[in-house]
């Protein structure tokens, strides 16, 4: 049994409590207001709910290239680059990028990864128990579903991904794809797969917005990486308005996978709440992967952050979630729990 000390951002609404946090067997067995000196804060571990980590082979080699040129399949740079990359290169530079995640507050991952079935077993390789664990969503042939969590299809556009859908419906495992990046003509066909999961929704209008409430298909917003692609802005006040809406860092290519930084930068750019953006990077990729984190309360799974609130950066802030969302970096994370 052991006790984290602090101020605690406890529970859905993580209301700021004095106390502590009872650790036991890996769950959280109470959290209590107590008297206590300590200064750190503690905050539920987060969920990067967009990865692709397959692009840890091709970092920054994309810089100033279009959507086209840099990531979409099959022919673009980040494509070669996997193709060429020998698989225990791929495996390392993903684990690595899986340890970075974990020393900086990321108890898991939604990852996109390519290259079908060898893709899906190279990425379960990578994620060893000290490290991020990965939520594959896998791509190629519906048999990736034997490795996979479930299937990651890259937009409506790019291909029919009927069997895909069909298979992961039989057994039972979402069904995630990305839509209304670019532009907005896949977004109506990605929501006739009924998917599990929509990515991106940049272009969203009305009549998309209407369709997810009514389906009830929660959204990963990736703001930095839309940025970076210059293919717009995403209406996350919109979104947030009509379903969940997570938070993602996208391409390793592009952005480095970090929590910190999406979230200081969706709360500057956004018309949305810190506490709003601390629940995207927890809470609600947590429930799209049907992960029991991303919550401090009893019974849930001990994944916390702890972060040092008298480190020269943290110290004297007058509120503890803008000091985790608006201003905290790697440099504030004093233990991974
Ligand atoms: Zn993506």
């Amino acid at each position: 049994m052991e006790e984290l000390s602090g101020t605690v951002l406890a529970g859905r609404s993580f209301d700021p409590i004095r106390g502590r946090v009872v650790v036991a067997d890996g769950r959280i067995e109470a959290v209590e207001e107590t008297d206590t000196t300590s200064t750190d804060i503690i905050v539920p571990a987060f969920v990067n709910a967009h990865t692709h980590i397959g692009d840890s082979v091709a970092k920054d080699a994309a810089a100033g290239l279009s959507l086209d040129e840099a990531v979409v399949p099959p022919d673009s740079l980040k494509h070669r680059q996997l193709a060429a990359a020998d698989r225990s290169e791929l495996v390392s530079a993903m684990r690595r990028t899986l340890r970075l995640m974990r020393r900086t507050g990321t108890v898991s991952c939604l990852d996109f990864r390519e290259q079908g079935v060898e893709g899906a077993r190279a990425l379960r390789e990578a994620a060893t128990a000290d490290v991020a664990d990965a939520f594959i969503l896998g791509s190629g042939d519906p048999a990736v579903l034997d490795v996979a969590d479930g299937y990651g299809a890259s937009g409506a556009n790019d291909a029919d991904f009927a069997d895909e859908r069909a298979a992961c419906a039989e057994r039972g495992v979402p069904f995630a794809i990305h839509a209304g990046e670019p532009d907005a003509t896949d977004i109506h066909p990605a929501l006739d797969y009924d998917p599990d999961l929509l990515v991106h929704m940049v272009h969203a209008q009305q009549a998309h917005l209407d369709r997810v409430a009514e389906q009830s298909v929660p959204i990963v917003a990736c703001p930095r990486a839309n940025a970076v692609l210059d293919v717009g802005t995403p209406p996350i006040r919109e979104l947030v308005d009509h379903t969940t809406v997570a938070l993602g860092t996208d391409n390793v290519m592009l952005n480095p996978p970090s929590m910190f930084r999406e979230m200081s930068y969706t709360v500057t750019r956004f018309d949305v709440t810190a506490r709003e953006v601390l629940r995207m990077a927890t809470t609600a990729g947590a429930e799209i992967a049907g992960l029991d984190c991303g919550v401090i309360e009893p019974g849930r799974r001990a994944a916390l952050v702890v972060l040092d609130g008298d480190s020269d950066n943290l110290a004297g802030s007058a509120d503890p979630v803008e000091a985790v969302v608006r201003r905290a970096t790697e440099l504030d994370v004093k233990r991974v729990v």
